[in-house]
Formats: C-alpha cells, sequence, structure tokens
C-alpha cells in the first residue's frame, strides 16, 4: 500500500474482527486494516494492555476526544485527540466490532479480541451518545486471574476464619462495606464467594444499572424502584433463599424492608453499603435508618475493605525509611529494615549527546506503571462488647472507632502497615488509599 506519511513502526497486535460469519469478520478486517484510523486505534489498544489497564473511556466533545486509561482502579489522563484523529479512530473500531460506524446517536456494544504475544485479551466496547457528543468504552479482560477468594485478596488467615464463622450463624445481618470504586466489587465478589461455599443457596438483589458489567449472576433479582423492590422481596422471601445479598443498599426504605422483612424471617442478610471504615459502616445503618437496639440484635459483622495498588515485584526498589519517616508513620525504630517503592524512571534517564532526554526501558511486567494488580485490606468488626458499649454510649465516630481500636482489632491503618513492611505496597500508595 502506498503511503505519504512517515512509516510508524506499529506493535504486533494481531486483531480479530468482530461479524456473523467467517466472510464478514474476514471483510471487516481488511476494512480496518487499511482505514486511515487504524494506527491511532492499535497505538492505544497496545498500550492499554501494555500497561494492564482493564478501562478506556473516550469522551467525544466539540473540540477535542478526551482520553482515560484506568489501571489498578486509578484513572490516568492520556493526552487529548483533535476530532478528526478521533473520529477516523472510533469508525475504525465500530468496523473492528461489526457496529455501523455512521451511527453515533444510539448505544451501540460489541465485544472483539486480540493477541499481543504472549497474551490474548478481549476487548468490550460500548458507546452511548451524551450531551457532549459520544462517550466510548473499551473494558479488557486482562489475562490475568482475578481474586475470587478473600485470601486471595490479601485477608489474612485469621480474620477469614472470622467471616467464616460469621456466614456460618446463618441468621442475621452481615455487612460489606467499601467506597464505590475502591474495591467494592471486589471484596462483594470475594464475600459471595465464601457464601457460596458455607451457605447452601443464596440469592442477589441488585439495582438495575449498579451491576458490574463483568459479573454474571445466577438467581440475580433487578429492580428499579423501591416498589419493585418490595414485590421482588416478597415473592423471594417465599422461595426461603438460606442467604440474601443485596448489593448497593442506598435507601431507607428498602434497609427498612430488609430489617423488618428479611431479618426477622431468621435467614442471613448480607448488605453491601458505602462506608469508609467498618465502624462507620455501622453508623451508616443508623442513617439508613436501623435503631441501636436493631443494631445490637441482628449485626453479625461488618467486612469493610479498600484497596492498594501492589507494586511490581519486577521493578520496586527497597530503601531504608528514615527515623523521621518512621516516626510519621507511627513505627518505633528498627523495627522495618526496608520499605520499597515505585520505580521512578526519571532517576534513570540519561542524555544523548544532543542532549535528548534517553528513558531506561519499560519494565515487561507491569508496562512502566510500578504497580501490578491490587491487594485488599479488611477491617472485621463483630458485634461484641466493645460494640455493644460503643452503641450504648452514644459516642461519635473518631471516638468509636478509637475504642474498637484499642479493644485490639487491627485497623486499615495496622493492616496498611504490615503489607508496607512485606514491600507489598509503597508508602505513598497507603497514605493514598488511607485519605480516600
Ligand atoms: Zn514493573
Amino acid at each position: 500500500m502506498a503511503t505519504t506519511t512517515p512509516e510508524i513502526v506499529l506493535p504486533p497486535l494481531a486483531l480479530k474482527a468482530a461479524g456473523d460469519s467467517e466472510s464478514q469478520r474476514d471483510v471487516n478486517l481488511a476494512k480496518v486494516l487499511r482505514s486511515p484510523g487504524f494506527p491511532t486505534l492499535v497505538l492505544l489498544l497496545a498500550d492499554t494492555v501494555g500497561k494492564w489497564a482493564d478501562r478506556v473511556i473516550l469522551d467525544f466533545t466539540a473540540q477535542h476526544v478526551g482520553v482515560r486509561q484506568q489501571v489498578d482502579g486509578i484513572w490516568v489522563d492520556l493526552p487529548p485527540m483533535d476530532r478528526p484523529t478521533g473520529d477516523f479512530m472510533l469508525a475504525t473500531l465500530k468496523q473492528l466490532c461489526n457496529l455501523d460506524f455512521r451511527e453515533r446517536e444510539v448505544r451501540q456494544e460489541a465485544t472483539f479480541s486480540g493477541q499481543l504475544d504472549p497474551f490474548k485479551y478481549k476487548f468490550h466496547v460500548r458507546c452511548q451518545p451524551v450531551s457532549t457528543g459520544e462517550r466510548v468504552q473499551i473494558r479488557v479482560e486482562l489475562p490475568r486471574p482475578q481474586p475470587a477468594q478473600l485470601v486471595e485478596m490479601g485477608m489474612r488467615d485469621k480474620a477469614f476464619e472470622r467471616v467464616k464463622q460469621m456466614l456460618k450463624r446463618g441468621q442475621g445481618l452481615l455487612v460489606s462495606a467499601a467506597l464505590p470504586g475502591d474495591g467494592a466489587s471486589m471484596s462483594w465478589k470475594g464475600l459471595r464467594a465464601a457464601g457460596d461455599r458455607f451457605t447452601a443457596d443464596f440469592v442477589t438483589f441488585e439495582q438495575r444499572g449498579c451491576i458490574e458489567d463483568d459479573v454474571i449472576n445466577v438467581g440475580s433479582v433487578q429492580y428499579d424502584s423501591e416498589e419493585e423492590f418490595e414485590d421482588g422481596f416478597r415473592v423471594m422471601l417465599l422461595k426461603e433463599p438460606d442467604t440474601v445479598f443485596f448489593s448497593q443498599v442506598r435507601s431507607p426504605k428498602i434497609m427498612r424492608l430488609i430489617v423488618e422483612k428479611g431479618l426477622t424471617s431468621k435467614r442471613l442478610m448480607v448488605v453491601q453499603i458505602d462506608a469508609r471504615s467498618a465502624m462507620e459502616a455501622v453508623f451508616r445503618l443508623q442513617v439508613l435508618g436501623m435503631t441501636s437496639d436493631e443494631i445490637q440484635q441482628h449485626l453479625i459483622g461488618v467486612v469493610a475493605h479498600k484497596t492498594l495498588r501492589r507494586l511490581c515485584v519486577k521493578c520496586r526498589e527497597a530503601f531504608e525509611p528514615d527515623a523521621n519517616l518512621l516516626s510519621k508513620l507511627g513505627i518505633q525504630p528498627g523495627r522495618v529494615r526496608q520499605f520499597y517503592k515505585q520505580f521512578d524512571p526519571a532517576a534513570y534517564t540519561t542524555m544523548d549527546n544532543k542532549g535528548n532526554p534517553i528513558p531506561p526501558p519499560t519494565c515487561p511486567t507491569c508496562g512502566g506503571t510500578g504497580f501490578f494488580a491490587r491487594v485488599g485490606l479488611f477491617e472485621v468488626l463483630e458485634n461484641d462488647a466493645t460494640l455493644k458499649s460503643i452503641l450504648q454510649s452514644r459516642k461519635k465516630l473518631s471516638e468509636a472507632q478509637q475504642t474498637w481500636r484499642a479493644a485490639g482489632n487491627p485497623t486499615f491503618r495496622e493492616e496498611g502497615l504490615a503489607m508496607l513492611a512485606l514491600g507489598l505496597t509503597s508508602v505513598e500508595e497507603l497514605q493514598r488509599v488511607l485519605k480516600s
């Protein structure tokens, strides 16, 4: 093919087009390969999988196209594209997906696959018109195992033992707490996997539109409104499941139904709520309308969760923490000999004889992000004498947290310091997560 632009060496990403038949897939791919948007698309996709990013969002506005990638839960902005470049790339992407590339007014979804040795990838594309233009999401199924069990996610054996016992109680209220976007679905999946092993049968209740698109739930009931929830819940209780999981409960009316209809049915109700810590989740239950007596009577416990990015073991760098840092972290001098930090390419960048920077080679494991996958921090709170005294004394959240910690319960902070001492994460990453 004759070309007037200088040759760009494209990464060897082999794409497979979507289509209803073999010949249609071939035609689509042939069109993609000679389309002007092809190089931009390949560069973006190869960059995405190289960094182990699992989501890309393209925001088409009148002026330009905003590009963001999500790597291990963190959104990173890429330089925006001009509209013609973005439009050509999107037309190519839609062709690859066997979608109508002229259509920009209705939502379209499709899937295609690709291979960049040694890995194979599946890409899920969703194009949606928005008021500013169009929003395109590419979700990547990364070829690395997703932790399914709480222990694989980083929960320590002792804490997992307590969670198992709580699930085995078979009746009462168990709370899964996390902030949306901070691994909320990760711990939720873990708890459900644990529930799957320890309870005979369970049903999940999920608000439509809040469902994680990569989770296919067996026995899931979906609802749009409180009324729909009430009807679905009544029908479901007649079937007498052992355990009911409720994702993201944010309505006092729904919480009231769970307390009055669910908890009195002597079954296990597992409720996912937004909270920064296990103790905050208890306070949140009160905001959702549970009285302190109801909490004492029904609550089994809370499993709260935050996620830390895990340092890439191939490129992380060890350093000796000085006394100042240790005292800031509340660690006694001499207790920890070394911490690890994220690889800093700037420290290894040299100059050629013309003064141009020569960056160090990109780490093949993490794609230069310095992190690889995630690890969970957990707080496990049980409804015990300490909680009882906290609820009865009507303490403020900060005081309640202090009392709980003083009773020997490890908090996110202590769990995080243990991760730091193990070299699993960096000081900056731990501070970022603890602040959130
Ligand atoms: Zn690395």
